[in-house]
């Protein structure tokens, strides 16, 4: 239950390696040494000094050094990586330098383009590999950096495992999102008997366009008519930015989803995974008239259909509010452990209809025929044995979103994984590719929804308050 708050600057310490220096130079009682630009006492040494690192916005990182060594450089190279649960990413680059004694170096990362997407929320580890042209080389001491978006001044709060970081003055959401994603974080877990083994970082921003930068990019059609309540952008961040309690339970449920069911050769199908998020709301809101009115109609989703998330703006509240009804009926039906046992059945490699056949005797035409019956809708034909359940890759996973106009038309396939690839060209991998963006869930509430929610809360509130003053 400890509390902490913490105000957060934009610049990084000054480099340990410098302080060291400094602090041999004292020792030695080379006092002039503390000038920046002072010649270093030996001819081959590189002094290093004004380590920084800067972020104007969610769009690149800025890391700088000044350094001091006689003759000259003969290279310089950053070299950094992103940590990352599932696989810490690395990369780097190599700077121009010049053979004056004195230089200011800086490299500069793009974070959001077409070949990398490096969410903000990420944690950096870093240091400059320098080569002076007599041939001496230093490693500066590793250095962290929180990648923010630095457009705004951020402030956080932890709470056991979840740190939440916001800016402006709405401290009090800022706390409810904290303890709407802890509550979520014990919810999901009991649901899928699972423990999420790290910290999370939960970033929210004012709203989608103050945040806008710092999403994963997608199709201009689906953004158009699709409203963004949350993301999960890599395992252990979630954004807000339509900060109400559920779109926080929301995508703190798929940072435990993850956990428990995602394998490295097969992934959750997009219908469980979206499903237990809305099942991990406190209530589904506008997805549970958009499944009624399917099931009324007899215009439901096949489930195999469900695999990955709909790309067609107009599906997407059927899509969500069917997954959930799928999810619940699971639930409901055969308890809680059989649930946990099926994430635990897919993460360990097996593919949705074996998994859900270990776990329950029936495929996803059997499941989808059972829900349909629960609802009073008559069985439709299955094509025989057909066990051929599609493995959903990394990086399928689909907005959470309602159309925000009946338009239609058009749709829009998510892009791909984009992997955090390397900055100019001659960087390393360490690890494997991270989940930061490639298989990013991306929760989007319909602006209906979202004005739906804010009605009931709000407006729920201020009725409350209005009856006890009377
Ligand atoms: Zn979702």
């Amino acid at each position: 239950m400890t509390k902490q708050e913490t105000r957060l600057g934009g610049r990084a310490r000054r480099s340990a390696a410098w302080i060291a220096a400094f602090a041999l130079a004292g020792a030695l009682g080379l006092a002039a040494l503390s000038g920046i630009g002072v010649r270093p006492a030996h001819a081959q040494t590189i002094q290093t000094s004004n380590v920084t690192v800067t972020s104007k916005d969610p769009t690149s990182i800025t890391f700088g050094i000044r350094v001091n060594s006689p003759g000259g450089l003969k290279s310089a190279r950053l070299e950094y990586q992103v940590r990352n649960p599932d696989g810490s990413v690395g990369g780097g680059g190599n700077v121009d330098v010049t053979t004056g004694a004195e230089q200011d170096l800086s490299f500069t990362l793009t974070t959001r383009d077409a070949q990398r997407y490096i969410p903000v929320g990420s944690r950096f580890t870093y240091h400059w590999l320098l080569v002076s042209t007599g041939g001496g080389s230093t490693q500066t001491n590793d250095e962290q950096y929180l990648f923010l978006d630095g457009r705004y001044q951020w402030r956080s709060q932890t709470d056991g495992p979840v740190t939440v970081y916001w800016y402006g003055t709405n401290d009090v959401s800022a706390t409810a999102a904290l303890q709407a994603s802890k509550s979520s974080l014990q919810d999901t877990g009991a649901l899928l008997n699972t423990n999420v083994p790290y910290d999370i970082r939960v970033v929210v921003w004012r709203s989608e366009d103050e945040g806008k930068l710092a999403m994963r990019q997608q199709s201009a059609s689906f953004d158009a008519q699709i409203q963004t309540g949350g993301q999960r952008v890599a395992p252990d961040i979630l954004f807000v930015f339509d900060n109400v309690p559920d779109v926080v339970r929301h995508e703190t449920g798929h940072i435990v989803t993850h956990v428990a069911g995602d394998g490295p050769f097969v992934g959750l199908p997009s219908w469980l995974d979206e499903g237990t998020a809305v099942y991990m709301q406190k209530s589904p809101g506008g997805y549970e008239p958009a499944v009624r009115a399917a099931v009324q109609s007899n215009r439901t989703l096949s489930l195999r259909s469900m695999q990955t998330s709909p790309t067609r703006p107009e599906d997407v509240n059927l899509f969500y509010g069917q997954s959930w009804s799928t999810v619940k009926f699971l639930v409901d039906e055969f308890g809680q452990p059989k649930f946990a046992q099926l994430f635990t059945t897919i993460k360990g490699g097996a593919r949705i209809d074996d998994a859900l056949q270990t776990t329950y005797g029936f495929n996803q035409e059997g499941l989808y025929n059972a829900w349909r019956a629960k609802n009073g809708l008559q069985p439709v034909p299955t094509s025989g044995p057909s066990t051929n359940g599609t493995a959903i890759a990394e990086g399928t996973r689909a907005p959470l979103g309602v159309p925000t106009s009946s338009s239609g038309g058009a749709t829009s396939s998510q892009p791909g994984g984009s992997t955090p690839a390397p900055s100019s060209g001659d960087t390393s991998a360490a690890g494997k590719d991270s989940d930061g963006g490639s298989n990013a869930t991306t929760a989007i509430l319909v602006l209906a929804v979202t004005v739906a929610l804010a009605v009931a809360l709000g407006g729920g509130g201020f009725y409350l308050m209005r009856k006890r003053r009377a």
